[in-house]
């Protein structure tokens, strides 16, 4: 243990178990660490980095607006909130959108404005919304309370009121909690920590349908598998269903702090001046980065090359499937992957960091593959053979 992890564990909250290596730097799908170790990333610093590390357009792109300035408050405009803005909503097919510092508070915003939305029509105050089983939303009060997840909940209750569950892909379970009360159905088109399921297509178009007739707001929390992860710019537009509200982060800003919620004009018209703020969002720093990525997702088509790839990545894995008989499944979609084991996670993942591989698990015992977005079919050959070694 070197001296960074030590002063780190004595001073930090003692929230995480971290693994041995400290991260001094990366350069494209590499990462090195402070005694100079390389290794073949396919984490992603979890479903960040789309363009990989050290990339030159945008570091310059950044560069040139801490020379311009970093944060301005939001009582005035600035041109790169507005750019990325703009861009964002021609992306998202979204209208209106409001730029936060996390994933956790665009889910946050979500919620606010979902519940908005009843109020203004019923002017009460018991709104209900419905969330799945073994979801993913956040860690702040509000989104923790519309996280499947009991374990992560337990010792913070009360959390905010009003949430019930209904099981991810079972169409009758989300009617059967449908009330007046319901204002909204949360869900992530592919769970991503609780193990990497695919939303089925009829069930997201149940859900659309369910909304529609009873004006129930649909949010799609794409904060993982929006941006191009799964071989469409947002998640939902493979699935053709197109949700109220959506939220966004992760590869939003490809490494700065950013996160969003946006809107359809009819949604995002239930809030008024004042209903939300905040201090740090819609700053030119992290806007100029996001601004950047839309710019560079187009130029690099970067949309054709995932899907190009995942199907590489997808044929390499189910292979693993075939010869190992304590690898139980693949599932996931485009660079949004997961391997079921029957062992630990961790024992592979400890030893594939020893063997210049970073992977990250979700949950106990599957592997989660979320690389850089520009990873080649030659890093997948290069990841499948270190592997393969630790299997
Ligand atoms: C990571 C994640 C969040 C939380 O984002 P933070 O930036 O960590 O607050 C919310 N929803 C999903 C689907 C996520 O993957």
């Amino acid at each position: 243990m070197n001296k960074c992890m030590k002063v780190s564990d004595q001073n930090f909250m003692p929230v995480y178990n971290r693994y041995p290596i400290a991260i001094e730097k990366g350069d494209g799908v590499y990462l090195f660490d402070n005694e100079g170790k390389k290794y073949l990333d396919f984490a992603a610093g979890i479903a960040v980095f789309a363009f990989g590390y050290n990339n030159k357009e945008y570091n310059d792109a950044l560069k040139e607006q801490i020379d311009k300035i970093i944060h301005t408050s939001n009582l005035y405009y600035n041109v790169p909130a507005a750019d990325a803005a703009e861009k964002f909503n021609k992306a998202s097919g979204m209208d209106r959108v409001f730029f936060t510092n996390s994933g956790t508070e665009a889910i946050e915003g979500a919620i606010k404005l979902a519940r908005k939305y009843a109020y203004n029509k019923t002017k009460t105050n018991d709104s209900e919304i419905i969330s799945m089983n073994h979801s993913f939303h956040g860690r702040s009060t509000g989104a923790l309370a519309i996280t499947g997840q009991p374990k992560y909940q337990e010792a913070f209750r009360p959390l905010i009121n009003g949430v019930v569950f209904a099981d991810f892909n079972d169409l009758d379970s989300v009617k059967e909690k449908i009330s007046e009360k319901t204002c909204a159905i949360v869900v992530e088109p592919i769970q991503g920590e609780g193990g990497l399921y695919p939303a089925k297509k009829e069930f997201l178009q149940g859900l659309r349908a369910l909304c529609d007739e009873n004006d129930i707001v649909l949010i799609f929390d794409e904060i993982q598998c929006g941006m191009g992860r799964t071989g469409s710019m947002f998640a939902y537009q493979d699935y053709g269903v197109k949700p109220d509200i959506m939220t966004s982060a992760k590869a939003l800003g490809c490494g700065v702090p950013v996160g969003a919620f946006a809107a359809t004009e009819r949604v995002a018209n239930a809030f008024e001046l004042g209903d939300h703020g905040t201090t740090y969002g819609f700053n030119p720093l992290v806007t100029a980065a996001v601004s950047k990525v839309f710019d560079m997702f187009e130029s690099y088509q970067l949309i054709d090359h995932v899907k190009e790839v995942s199907a590489y990545l997808e044929e390499k894995l189910d292979e693993l499937v075939k010869d190992y008989d304590f690898v139980i499944e693949r599932r996931g979609k485009g660079l949004m992957q997961g391997l079921e084991l029957s062992i630990p996670a961790k024992d592979i993942i400890g030893k594939a960091m020893e063997n210049g591989l970073i992977i990250i698990s979700a949950g106990s015992n599957i592997l989660r593959f979320v690389p850089p977005l520009v990873i080649t079919k030659d890093d997948v050959d290069t990841m499948i053979t270190i592997l393969k070694k630790c299997l």
